[in-house]
């Protein structure tokens, strides 16, 4: 049976980091009202040289401040930029557009829309090159948005540029860890903890990249297969390795067919050659592959598996993958285990015997990772739920509605009115309907 842990927690985003770049909303507004005053002194010099575009100028960037100290930061951006535009060398509207855009930038972040976050990100880091929170967050909305190839470019460059800011590092090395990138993952959060001495997070993180690292530092990289960045031992595994690539090609292929979804960016997948798979995750021995952030599977377990068992681990594994991609981290387990299983096969008789109205785990307990289940007959008992949850919304309008809740969660709603939008129900009707089903 595999396993999937949830979204992954200290290597991918510690929470810490959503405030870390520090939040403009206070400080900027009584910064725009100090540079709007201090504009107003230092302009009459050059008023006299283009009177009508200064005056313009100034008038456009009292606006935008008027309408940015009233929260409304989108209306204050046009009228910044007119002013910086009319008025390209004054350093005041240019502070202000640049403090604007990072604003908006949060907004958007806070909405989930990543892409556009980091986008206005982009545009402040040009007019604000000495402040290393444009490309910081720009690189931090470009992980939240599963781009970490993008990160990883935007980060380089901002830990060059500012080497004595830790959170540089720090996403640095989050972005090279979500690419497989494990020895400069760790140069990163070294860094960052040098800095940063205190930070328990990063040093967690450090600690299981380290533990990462000395079994992936003899593997060899396969880069070859897709969106997927596949790890195995070359002298061992070689056949395996090739069998497990063209096996994650067909899951992605087939998976984004019936569910008409992709990765957002890449997958990262290890085979522990080997006894150190359970090493380094200390996983259960019931679980034969999981998913934390990377695919991890057992090279000694797959070589002796027919080869449809291993094409039910992979894409068991895989699609714990894409989920992730599509609906984040507020995807509940129950959702993430049923899919999984469907995808893999398993059909609703199959996941139905043994469950009843008694003995079904309900929606609340199935939230939570199935991966803290020691008990092995506990832990099928939720497996099947899971699988059987999964077939009731299929019944319900088939894989396209179910994506559709995958990217309302992936926007940042919450289940409940994920499932109200799409289903008519909330977490509460869907049980009582899924129960009143069962035998
Ligand atoms: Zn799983």
């Amino acid at each position: 049976m595999s396993d999937h842990q949830g979204p992954p927690t200290g290597v991918g985003l510690p929470p810490r980091r959503r405030r870390a770049p520090r939040s403009p909303a206070g400080g900027i507004r009584l910064l725009l009202v100090a540079l709007a005053a201090g504009a107003t002194a230092t302009s009459p010099s050059r008023a006299q040289e283009r009177p009508d575009a200064r005056a313009r100028a100034h008038a456009r960037n009292e606006e935008g401040v008027r309408r940015f100290e009233a929260g409304d930061r989108e209306g204050a951006l046009g009228p910044f930029r007119e002013a910086h535009r009319s008025a390209p060398d004054e350093p005041t509207y240019r502070l202000n557009l640049g403090r604007c855009l990072l604003a908006l930038g949060d907004a958007r972040r806070a909405e989930r829309r990543f892409d556009d976050a980091a986008r206005d990100y982009h545009e402040a880091g040009g007019l604000l090159p000495d402040d290393p929170a444009p490309p910081l967050r720009q690189g931090l909305a470009l992980l939240e948005g599963d781009r970490p190839r993008d990160a990883r470019g935007v980060l380089e460059d901002a830990a060059r540029r500012f080497p004595e800011v830790a959170l540089g590092h720090e996403l640095l090395a989050a972005a090279c860890y979500r690419l497989g990138d494990v020895a400069r993952a760790i140069e990163g959060w070294e860094r960052a903890l040098a800095l940063e001495p205190d930070n328990a997070l990063v040093r967690r993180a450090l600690e299981r990249a380290r533990k990462d690292e000395r079994v992936e530092a003899d593997l060899r990289v396969d880069l070859s297969a897709g969106p997927f960045t596949v790890k195995y031992d070359g002298a061992a595994d070689e056949a395996l390795g090739r069998q497990v690539v063209q096996v994650l090609r067909e899951a992605h292929r087939d998976v984004g067919a019936w569910l008409g979804r992709f990765p957002r960016g890449e997958v990262a997948v290890v085979i522990y050659p080997g006894r150190s798979f359970r090493e380094v995750t200390g996983a259960h021995a019931w679980v034969g592959g999981l998913f934390d952030g990377k695919i991890r599977v057992p090279a000694a377990g797959l070589a002796q598996a027919p080869p449809a068992e291993v094409r039910r681990v992979l894409t068991h594994e895989y699609t714990h993958a894409l989920v992730r991609s599509v609906g984040g981290p507020r995807v509940p387990a129950w959702l993430h285990e049923g899919l999984a299983q469907v995808v893999e096969g398993r059909a609703r008789a199959d996941a139905r015997r043994g469950l009843t109205r008694a003995t079904a785990p309900g929606l609340a307990e199935l939230g939570g990772s199935f991966a803290g289940e020691p008990d092995p007959a506990r832990a099928r008992l939720r497996y099947a739920a899971a699988c059987e949850l999964v077939h009731e919304l299929l019944g319900r309008g088939g894989a396209p509605l179910v994506a559709e809740v995958l990217d309302r969660l992936g926007r940042g709603e919450d289940l409940d009115a994920a499932l109200r939008a799409v289903y008519g129900l909330d977490q509460e009707g869907l049980e009582r309907a899924w129960r009143a089903g069962l035998p």
